[in-house]
């Protein structure tokens, strides 16, 4: 049994876009929006845009990918002495 402010979504939540299973993607607590009728959010397309916008807005690179792209970028420039940088691979 959830409580009101159980972070989890519900059973009534099945099918909703915004349903991330462990978390909704737009409400906090999930039952408490469903605890006066039908939530305002449940197969919202302009609250599904909204929040896929967000979460495009919100992506910071993480440090995997700040290295990663350093790395590529490495691969490319040639070594001062002519020889090609073997991009990573062993000799
Ligand atoms: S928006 Fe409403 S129906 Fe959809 S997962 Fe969140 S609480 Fe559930």
């Amino acid at each position: 049994m959830h409580s009101h402010q159980d972070p989890k979504p519900i059973g009534k939540c099945g099918g909703c876009p915004l349903n991330l299973k462990k978390s909704c993607g737009m409400f906090e607590h999930p039952a408490e929006q469903w605890a006066h009728g039908r939530c305002k959010g449940f197969m919202n397309a302009k609250m599904f845009e909204a929040f896929v916008a967000a979460q495009a807005r919100e992506h910071e690179k993480t440090h995997k990918e700040i290295r990663r792209e350093k790395q590529e970028e490495r691969k490319s420039i040639s070594h001062v002495d002519g020889i090609p940088n073997p991009g990573g691979s062993r000799w």
